[in-house]
């Protein structure tokens, strides 16, 4: 925080920023990425009132009593809570003291599946967060560019962004998105298919934050040489707090439906693929982003698949705000894609 409160004085510029629905990233024009927080907001029962939003908001999740609540906003990658929403780009904006003289333009990177009314929604959120021009661009355009792809060329680049509520199939040529594939299976489901796995077969409850830190550790779409880990949870039947050893292999049996289901949308956008763009497809391959980009053998499983090249991004947590805060750089050249 008091790195944030340090650039106070100096910050007077305009802001890209990245709403996720698992993490949100702001990026400060000329300076780069200085918010990385997760998408979360903490609010008084009573009144509905802000209590805290990103890392502060997050320590709480699971600890409050009943006059607090903590909410994602934006979970399944559409604007379902306007309000929480709003708090949350207010609370944000104010964590880096922008300056409330010169009133910045602001670059905000949506889930392509959100409707008009929601994107409404964002825009007037951000005029209220001080915003003199608020742009909006949609996620695999923003991921793309992070990326480094040029998107103005006549050539077909299918971006799969894997986030936390959202995955996003796109297929971008010519500055626009030729086919979109958006489905709501991504992080978040694969936390919760490894609950239910061990809920079925070990009759042991586990915590969401357990659940997520399984899957980054030892989560695998490809089998691979097992290990064994320790599971610590609450056993169902006794009630009591037990730990078990399970192999690995086990995690990548309860991540396996949530894969299938990733791996038939590339299927299905691939299909929906004009056959010029298919072929630039097969020769340049498949580039995977977003957070769930880094599941093991992800790749290679969708590689398996599909017969094409597969390709991670590199710091695929990243490629969304980079791209937002590399149009923020250069508003001029990106018109044609902003909204
Ligand atoms: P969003 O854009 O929706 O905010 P992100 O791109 O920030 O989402 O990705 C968040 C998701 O990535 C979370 O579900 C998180 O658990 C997942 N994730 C992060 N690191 C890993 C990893 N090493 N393996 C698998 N999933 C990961
Ligand atoms: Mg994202």
């Amino acid at each position: 925080m008091s790195k944030l409160l340090n650039l106070s004085n100096l910050v007077s510029g305009d802001i890209a920023i990245d709403l996720g629905t698992a993490n949100t990233l702001i990026w400060i024009k000329g300076k780069g990425i200085c918010v990385n927080e997760p998408s979360v907001v903490a609010v008084s029962v009573i009144d509905d009132k802000v209590i805290a939003v990103g890392n502060e908001a997050n320590a709480m999740v699971g600890k409050t009593h009943n006059d607090i609540k903590t909410v994602r906003p934006l979970k399944d990658g559409v604007i379902a809570d306007f309000k929480m929403t709003d708090g949350m780009i207010q609370g944000f904006v104010r964590k880096i003291n922008i300056s409330r003289i010169a009133r910045p333009r602001m670059v905000i990177c949506i889930p392509s599946g959100v409707t008009d009314v929601e994107r409404r929604a964002v825009r007037e959120s951000a005029e209220r967060a001080n915003a003199s021009e608020v742009y909006l661009v949609e996620e695999p355009m923003a991921a793309a560019i992070g990326i480094g792809i040029d998107i103005s060329l006549p050539k077909g680049n299918m971006i799969v962004d894997i986030g936390g509520g959202t995955t996003e199939i796109a297929v971008i040529s010519l500055n626009g998105i030729v086919v979109i594939q958006a489905i709501r299976i991504a992080g978040d489901e694969q936390d919760e298919a490894i609950i239910s796995w061990f809920k079925n077969e070990h009759k042991l409850e586990i915590g969401q934050r357990t659940s997520e830190k399984i899957k980054c550790n030892v989560g695998s779409a490809i089998r691979s040489k097992g290990t064994t880990i320790a599971v610590k949870g609450r056993d169902l039947v006794s009630g009591i707090p037990k730990t078990i050893e399970v192999s690995s292999d086990e995690i990548r049996q309860a991540l396996a439906d949530t894969i299938h289901q990733i791996q038939t949308a590339v299927k299905k956008a691939l299909e929906n693929t004009p056959p010029e763009l298919a072929s630039d497809i097969i020769e340049y391959g498949i580039i995977l982003t977003g957070g769930g980009a880094k599941l093991k053998g992800l790749d290679q499983h969708i590689r398996n698949k599909t017969g094409l090249p597969v390709h991670v991004s590199e710091e695929p947590l990243l490629s969304v705000v980079k791209g937002t805060g590399m149009i923020l750089e250069d508003i001029k050249k990106y018109q044609d894609i902003l909204i």
